[in-house]
């Protein structure tokens, strides 16, 4: 099958969260599966900057963008085996960060999707199957591609799988711009189609118009059909639940992994972390100047700052867990309200708390490698990599049962000593913290039980190849029934 992903964000191209990490792996994984996946992106400035000598140039056109008249460069390059299209265009693309002003995102967006379809076939020497659409930045794709091509006998054998990262951007601005972007019939422009509360909305689009959605982890897919998870499309989702279907995120189990990663203290595997995490505890505390103890258990977040990661009900019983014989580290930048507060949290508790508002990826597997005990209550999460990344480092993740932390985490059953860390259901600051202190009375009294855990937390199996196969299944099942 010949897939061609589309998407905003590639790793290690160009990142500014998840969205970029899958893209820089599922392309990977299904090709390793033996179909032909390709991907096309905006050419930003910083690829243009950093691979510039290896971009070929493939050919340009004018494309007609409303009552513009738009320059499209169209160049390719191949990243880890995977061959890359890039849409080239100064005005929208040439500046420093992926993403500007949300009025002007929908306008380079918009010019990015048209100049994609204008792509396909002749000009890039590929006639995908499937496109494989990702978030808002690509939801009005199956619409334009039946309004302006399938219509009038072009491309009509391309099907569409839509897949949703995160469904609180949606890509909305009012229905004249739009309708001077897309160039779209009444009958799309209307309630029946792409317009959601009076105005045009690109993840409606994409959710309506694509022969199969699919979310990032089960248990989100069923959650966002209702209400306080849903965004306001919960409704749609539900009408539309036949075609929505959950594939869980994988990681990158070669760069994450303790055996080999180069930035930790000492590197260790699931025979060896015993002595391994240890070692790497110490030395996390004498960089980050915590008391030097391997007894203490170190519990640890690093994240968005952001009210989804469930921050408040950490504070909410801050006080109350550090009154625990524990360390506490966050690694976390976001909104400066948490900024401040986990800032305040170090200072009234210097011995225990370490707040670092900064990224950092390096810091950040050292923290990986060192915690027992990794925290993520979030309110909701579509899928989430910290839990994951923390697993197969040995640290136990503390997660609230919801969307893909409940796909990963399986809790600790001590009554037959399954389960890879600790969970609670509801969003209420106590159970998080009972949650906590049901992990610290393992660490503390059950030695053998804990070791286990971390064993069998360090063995789950999160690469992707699983993911990709799944991917696959669903591209036949569309190419199927359209047959
Ligand atoms: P989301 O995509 O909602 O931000 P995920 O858990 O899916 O949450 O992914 C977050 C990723 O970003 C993880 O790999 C995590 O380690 C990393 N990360 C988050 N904050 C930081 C930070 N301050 N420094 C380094 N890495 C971070």
């Amino acid at each position: 099958m010949k897939i061609l992903f589309v998407s905003s964000e590639m790793v290690p191209l160009a990142k500014s969260g998840g969205l970029g990490d899958v893209i820089g792996a599922l392309p990977k994984a299904v090709r390793e599966e033996g179909q032909d996946a390709r991907v096309v992106m905006p050419l930003y400035k910083q690829i243009k900057d950093r691979y510039g000598d290896q971009l070929k140039f493939m050919r340009w056109s004018m494309n007609k963008l409303g009552w513009r008249t738009m320059y499209s460069g169209l160049f390719s390059m191949e990243i880890d085996g995977v061959p890359v299209y890039f849409i080239d265009n100064e005005y929208y693309f040439g500046h420093d960060s992926l993403y500007l002003d949300y009025a002007f995102d929908i306008e380079r967006f918009s010019f990015f999707q048209r100049a994609v379809l204008e792509a396909l076939g002749d000009p890039m020497q590929f006639e995908p199957d499937i496109l494989h659409l990702n978030d808002w930045q690509s939801g009005m794709i199956p619409v334009l591609l039946e309004a302006h091509y399938k219509a009038h006998g072009y491309h009509t054998n391309v099907q569409c799988i839509y897949t949703i990262h995160n469904l609180k951007f949606q890509g909305i601005h009012g229905k004249e711009r739009i309708q001077d972007l897309m160039e779209l019939q009444d009958r799309y422009m209307s309630d029946d189609g792409v317009m959601k509360d009076g105005v045009p909305n690109f993840m409606k689009a994409g959710i309506l118009y694509s022969n199969r959605v699919t979310t990032v982890s089960p248990t989100y897919a069923e959650e966002i059909k209702q209400d306080y998870y849903g965004e306001g499309l919960n409704d749609l989702l539900s009408a539309q639940s036949w075609k929505v279907v959950g594939v869980l995120n994988g990681i990158d189990v070669d760069s994450y992994n303790p055996e080999t990663d180069q930035t930790l203290a000492k590197n260790y595997s699931v025979r060896t972390f015993q002595t391994g995490k240890k070692a790497n505890k110490l030395a996390l505390q004498e960089e980050i100047g915590l008391e030097q103890r391997e007894d203490v258990p170190l519990l640890a977040m690093i994240t968005r700052l952001t009210s989804q990661k469930g921050l408040d009900l950490l504070l909410h019983i801050a006080d109350e867990l550090i009154s625990q014989d524990i360390q506490l580290v966050i690694l976390g930048t976001g909104d400066e309200f948490y900024e401040n507060a986990f800032h305040d949290l170090e200072w009234y508790h210097p011995d225990k708390v370490r707040s670092m508002i900064m990224f950092d990826e390096e810091l950040a597997r050292r923290i990986y490698a060192s915690a027992d005990l990794f925290l993520m209550p979030s309110m909701f999460e579509p899928c989430g990599l910290g839990q994951m990344i923390a697993m197969r480092y040995g640290s136990l993740p503390v997660v609230r049962e919801t969307g893909g932390l409940k796909d990963t985490v399986v809790p600790y059953n001590k009554f037959d000593g399954s389960g890879t860390g600790f969970s609670f259901s509801n969003i209420n600051a106590h159970e998080f913290l009972f949650a906590i202190k049901d992990a610290l009375e393992v660490y503390h009294d059950y030695p053998d039980s804990w070791n286990q855990l971390i064993r069998q937390a360090m063995s789950s199996d999160f690469s992707w190849e699983r993911s990709a196969k799944r991917y696959i299944e669903l591209y036949e099942v569309i190419l199927s029934e359209v047959q």
